[in-house]
C-alpha cells in the first residue's frame, strides 16, 4: 500500500488496472471469454451490483439460500423487487441437484441462478461445478458468490459453467478490504446492456463498458487497495495454485484436528467441510463463555468469530490468510492455556 498516491486517471495507474484484471482472471483460469470488473466496496457491493444487473425485466432468479450469504442474496434481489424463487435449506445441507433441475424445467420464468461457493456462516461447500453443469444445460445464467473460495479453492471458470463469479479483495487473495471483483462471460454480460438500470451506481455493464472505453473506474478508485491487491496476485502466482490450497488445507486439518482433541464438536459432518473454515459447536460446559474466550484470546493475539445460524450456537474458525504451520499450534496452545484458565475441563458437551 506504501506507493506513490497518484491520480487514478493517469496512464500508470491504467496499467496497474488492466494488469490486475488479466491476472484476477487467471486465478480462475479464465481465457478471452472473461471479462474482469472491479468496483470500489466490499464483497456486498458485488453481489448487488450482479443481482440487479443480470436479471432481465421481469424474469426471475433462482437463489439457493443455506446460510447468511444465501439470504443476503435473496435480501438484495428483494430490494430491487425482483422475483426471486428461492431454494431454501437447513444450513447443514447442500442442494439437491435433481430438485435444482425440477424447479428450473418447472418455470421458464427463472432466468438466473445464484448460489454461494463456500457459505462463509457454516464452511459448507456447495455444490458448484454439478449445478453449472445443470443450469447451462437448461440455458439460464449462472451467478456464483465465490468470495470466500477464490484464490484457496481452485476454480476452473470455464469447466464449471459460471458466467459470472464474485470474489473481493480481501479473503483468500490475501489482500486489503475495499474492491469488489467480478469476473463475467463477456456474451453474457453484453446481453444485459440494455436492460434497465436498477442502480445508479453498481451496475455492472455500465462499470464494464467505461472501462473497456477509458482504461478507468468511472467513479474513483481506491488507489492504495489496488496496489495492495496487485501485491498479492502476485504472491498468489508465487506460491502457486497447488501450493495455496495444500497450505489452506494442511492449516484446516491441523485446526480440525486439534479442536477434535480438545474435545470440540463441529456443526458439519466433515465431507461436507470447506477446508477454509470449520464451524465449532459451542460447548454447553457450565464455564464455557465464548465472550470470555473471545477476549482472552484475543489478548494473546488472535480473533475468534461468533457464529451466524440461530438454530445452533457455534462459534466459528478460518485459516484465510498469510497462515502458516506455527500459527495453527501457536493458536491451538492459546485455546488450552485460556480454557483452563477458565475451568474448562472434561466432557464440552455435558448431557447432550
Ligand atoms: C465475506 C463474504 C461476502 C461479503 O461480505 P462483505 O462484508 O460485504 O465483504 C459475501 N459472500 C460471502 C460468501 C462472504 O464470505
Amino acid at each position: 500500500m506504501v506507493a506513490s498516491d497518484i491520480c487514478p486517471r493517469e496512464k500508470e495507474f491504467q496499467t496497474v488496472l488492466e494488469t490486475l484484471c488479466r491476472e484476477l482472471t487467471r486465478v480462475v483460469h479464465g481465457g478471452n471469454r472473461y471479462e474482469c470488473i472491479l468496483f470500489a466496496g466490499s464483497g456486498t457491493a458485488v453481489m448487488d451490483a450482479c443481482i440487479n444487473s443480470v436479471v432481465p425485466p421481469g424474469k426471475k432468479i433462482l437463489i439457493v439460500n443455506n446460510g447468511a450469504y444465501g439470504q443476503r442474496m435473496v435480501n438484495i434481489a428483494a430490494a430491487y423487487g425482483i422475483e426471486v424463487v428461492e431454494y431454501a435449506l437447513p444450513g447443514d445441507t447442500p442442494p439437491d441437484l435433481h430438485e435444482l433441475d425440477r424447479r428450473l424445467q418447472g418455470d421458464s420464468d427463472i432466468a438466473c441462478v445464484a448460489m454461494i461457493h463456500h457459505e462463509t456462516t457454516t464452511g459448507l461447500l456447495n455444490p458448484v461445478k454439478e449445478a453449472g453443469a445443470i443450469v447451462h444445460k437448461l440455458d439460464r445464467v449462472f451467478i456464483v458468490d465465490a468470495i470466500s473460495s477464490y484464490a484457496a479453492l481452485p476454480i476452473s471458470i470455464e469447466d464449471w459453467k459460471i458466467d459470472f463469479l464474485l470474489s473481493t479483495s480481501n479473503k483468500c487473495i490475501q489482500g486489503m478490504a475495499g474492491i469488489g471483483i467480478v469476473i463475467a462471460d463477456r456474451e453474457k454480460l453484453e446481453k444485459t446492456a440494455f436492460y434497465p438500470k436498477r442502480s445508479y451506481y453498481l451496475n455492472l455493464h455500465q462499470q464494464y463498458a467505461y472501462f473497456k472505453k477509458s482504461g478507468q473506474l468511472p467513479f474513483t478508485a481506491p488507489v492504495q487497495v489496488v496496489y495492495a491487491l496487485a501485491q498479492a496476485t502476485k504472491e498468489y502466482f508465487e506460491e502457486g495454485e497447488a501450493n495455496r490450497w495444500a497450505r489452506y488445507q494442511g492449516n484446516w486439518k491441523l485446526l480440525y484436528q486439534g479442536l477434535i482433541e480438545l474435545g470440540y464438536r463441529m456443526l458439519l459432518p466433515v465431507e461436507r467441510e470447506s477446508g477454509v473454515l470449520i464451524a465449532v459447536r459451542e460447548p454447553t460446559h457450565p464455564k464455557f463463555d465464548f465472550n470470555d474466550l473471545h477476549d482472552r484470546l484475543y489478548e494473546m493475539g488472535f480473533t475468534i468469530y461468533p457464529g451466524k445460524i440461530e438454530t445452533n450456537r457455534t462459534f466459528r474458525l478460518a485459516v484465510i490468510g498469510d497462515l502458516y504451520v506455527e500459527d495453527m499450534n501457536q493458536f491451538l496452545a492459546s485455546l488450552r492455556r485460556a480454557m483452563e484458565a477458565m475451568g474448562i475441563q472434561g466432557n464440552l458437551y455435558p448431557e447432550q
